[in-house]
């Protein structure tokens, strides 16, 4: 199997994934990966993804022109290559319209940092992208601004990004800021919500980084 393959693969592996645990519902949400310089692969436009195959994902240059695949890449590609193409350090995206993170997309607030593991695994805040229309260059261009250097980013009532060095490292932070926005809600209910300094955020971070796991490493 070529490295294009087996980043269809592993593309469709993780899509199925993120369906089963909840975080993509019906066609809404896209994942893509970048296994060489000069190509990225991404799920489909408009294909529910309780059905997606393996033939089903489409490879594209960085150009944006389609290299292999029948159907039409997700309407969402323009922000794919604008992330691809000024972070450099990033090998793969998958965005989610998860109702917890959706919530705060909607109330327009970035996450804060409640859960350690948010901390460990994202690193900080999820600050808000300013809305724009999706699939327009508005949207690429604010979500690269509000992301920043971090590794995930929200879009302004729309959904969640995350990022990482390959798809498993993207798609457990989208696993793990779900999680934090949905403890947070839940803390609501009863009280205060306490959560961590930036202090505490860089310490839980960087201890994760060399000390946690069985490599001494996170990603
Ligand atoms: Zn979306």
């Amino acid at each position: 199997m070529n490295t294009l393959e087996r980043a269809k693969r592993e593309l469709v592996n993780t899509a199925y994934a993120a369906y089963q645990k909840g975080l993509f519902y019906e066609t809404w949400g896209n994942m893509s990966c970048k296994p060489t310089e000069n190509s990225i692969v991404i799920t489909p436009s408009g294909i529910p993804y309780a059905k997606l195959r393996f033939f089903d994902m489409v490879v594209i240059e960085s150009s944006g022109k389609t290299l292999q695949g029948r159907l039409k890449p997700s309407t969402e590609l323009p922000l794919h290559l604008a992330i691809y193409e000024k972070r450099k350090d990033i090998r793969a995206i998958v965005h989610t319209h998860s109702i917890y993170a959706a919530a705060f997309a909607v109330s327009r607030k970035g996450i804060p940092v409640a859960l350690e593991e948010q901390a460990q695994i994202v690193g900080g805040v999820v600050e808000v992208a300013a809305y724009a229309p999706p699939g327009s260059p508005e949207l690429a261009a604010n979500a690269l601004e509000a992301l920043g250097d971090n590794s995930a980013v929200l879009l302004a009532n729309h959904g969640l990004i995350c990022t990482g060095p390959d798809l498993a490292a993207a798609l457990q932070r989208c696993i793990v800021i779900e999680r934090n926005a949905r403890v947070i809600l839940c803390s609501k209910l009863l009280g205060q919500t306490f959560t961590l300094s930036p202090e505490e955020v860089t310490n839980l971070r960087s201890d994760f980084l060399f000390l946690y796991g069985q490599q001494g490493h996170a990603e």
